[in-house]
């Protein structure tokens, strides 16, 4: 049984020194190698792993007779972002999990093709760019990956399609919470122009519900609202000293540091603490981002601190193990109670118990327990919370009629409609925690879309 061709990466102890991107990516040779380990199953159960149900078997087909224009072809029928999909989904847990040579031996890595055929074409100029307009306008609300898929495969069906976001910059997660060393913004930025040379408006700086109201929007012609504006409130620990100086959660921590360029402190207006022994709580993907742009700050240690054990961590396992030979040290079983600070208000250790696992929630996964009398000291001089994040309630609370669950996620029917007639949601808003699960109902609901519009 033929083995993955691994994508060779940049050196731990070089790379954990910079924010450079730590995968190189495939070489030709390389990638001819792993497209060739492709069974090209007549019934492709990798299909049924990937939640926008690319067509696998066929972009793979394509890079094996070296046509990655065409294999790019086949991923945009179903994705506007396969760069950044290649490099940032879960596959072991989608398309690669249920790969049939992955049942015996190693699964084909469809994620490193994906890239590949993105970046091999990243410089090409897409083919079938003109779409003739309806001339009918779709405000799209926020530019992560829900909305811009959303709004792309809309501009795709001739619909005018303005995307609304309160940051400065385009992307959602992708630009400020994922850090360059995974995602190089210049990688986004390749896929978001495609997007704009197909007519897509990007407005800036706009809160919707503050700046203007989905009322408004309706009133200035648009004909339907997209809602994705994700999740980006913060979870606490709700624990004694956890407001003491140089404890940030980590949504703070990774846009100062990834979009406020504060890394380039004075060149860029925005400072960030830089700790010398650095605590993580949390065991996601945004614990993994932030302990190891903590270590690129310049910190000696960086301990990350997580309740249950490593197999249950939610991050992705390329991530931990990157993590693991940067030198981030995995206190597993462990939980925060109490975070102590010096006389000038600032976080000087956390005490912490250890934890073990107890009997399975509804859910399936293990619940943790205290063990007693397990209370011990970290020292510390800076905390980054990455409990998890909550949708924002400004939009949904600013806007009559918009239903929302009792954690604020808003309400759709199976069409991604909301509460609110021509008004529709998708995305971490609703639910999921997934770039590709995003991307999902982006797509699900620009079909809605158009059957709303085309009373079909
Ligand atoms: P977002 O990406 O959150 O985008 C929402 C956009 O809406 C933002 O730009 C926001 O500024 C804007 N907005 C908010 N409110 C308003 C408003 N009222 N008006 C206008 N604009 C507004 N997933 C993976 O699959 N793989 C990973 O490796 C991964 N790593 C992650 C690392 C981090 C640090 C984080 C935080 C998440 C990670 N995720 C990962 C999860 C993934 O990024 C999200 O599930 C995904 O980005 C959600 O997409 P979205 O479009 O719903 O929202």
């Amino acid at each position: 049984m033929s083995q993955k061709i691994k994508m060779t990466q940049r050196d731990s102890q070089i790379r954990k020194k910079d924010f450079k991107e730590v995968n190189i990516g495939y070489s030709k040779t390389e990638m001819l190698l792993e497209a060739k380990r492709c069974l090209q199953c007549k019934v492709p159960m990798c299909i049924k792993g990937c939640p926008v149900e690319i067509y696998i078997p066929g972009f793979i087909e394509c890079l094996l007779e070296d046509k990655p224009k065409d294999a790019l072809k086949i991923l945009n029928q179903k994705t506007s972002l396969p760069a950044v999909c290649g490099r940032v989904c879960p596959q072991e847990n989608q398309c690669e999990k249920n790969c049939i040579l992955g049942m015996k031996g190693e699964c084909v890595s469809i994620g490193n093709l994906e890239r590949y055929a993105a970046d091999a074409t990243a410089n090409s100029e897409d083919e079938n760019i003109y779409v003739e307009k309806n001339g009918i306008k779709i405000a799209i609300i926020g530019s992560g990956p829900a909305g811009l898929t959303c709004g792309g495969d809309l501009l795709k069906q001739g619909y005018n399609v303005t995307v609304f976001e309160s940051l400065h910059d385009t992307g959602g997660v992708l630009r400020y919470g994922i850090p360059e060393f995974r995602l190089p913004k210049k990688v986004l930025d390749v896929e978001i122009n495609k997007l704009k040379k197909l007519g897509m408006k990007l407005v800036l700086n706009t809160l919707i519900g503050r700046t203007k109201t989905i009322q408004d929007l309706f009133d200035e012609g648009f004909k339907a609202v997209f809602v994705a504006v994700g999740a980006g409130l913060p979870t606490f620990p709700n624990i004694p000293g956890e407001n003491l100086n140089n404890i940030y959660c980590s949504n703070e921590f990774l846009v100062r540091v990834n979009l406020m360029r504060s890394y380039d402190f004075p060149n860029y207006d925005t400072p960030v603490y830089r700790g010398n022994n650095v605590v993580i709580v949390g065991g996601g993907n945004t614990a993994m981002d932030s302990a190891r742009t903590a270590l690129r700050l310049g910190a000696e240690s960086v301990k990350l601190v997580y309740r249950r054990s490593e197999n249950e961590m939610p991050a992705r396992l390329e991530e931990r193990i990157h993590a693991k030979e940067e030198g981030i040290e995995f206190a597993t079983l462990t939980n925060p109670v109490k975070f102590i600070g010096d006389k000038n208000g600032f976080v000087k250790a956390v005490e912490c118990v250890k934890m073990e696992l107890g009997d399975p929630d509804e859910s399936g996964r293990r619940i943790p327990k205290i063990v007693e009398n397990s209370n011990y000291i970290i020292e510390t001089d800076m905390v980054i919370l990455a409990l998890g994040l909550n949708p924002n309630p400004i939009l949904p609370s600013l806007t009559d009629n918009l239903e929302v669950d009792s954690k604020g996620h808003i309400l759709v029917d199976k069409n991604y409609m909301t509460s609110v007639p021509g008004v529709f949601a998708g995305g971490d808003i609703v639910v999921g925690d997934t770039v590709i699960s995003a991307m999902g109902m982006g797509k699900q609901a620009a079909k809605s879309i158009m059957r709303y519009l085309t009373n079909n």
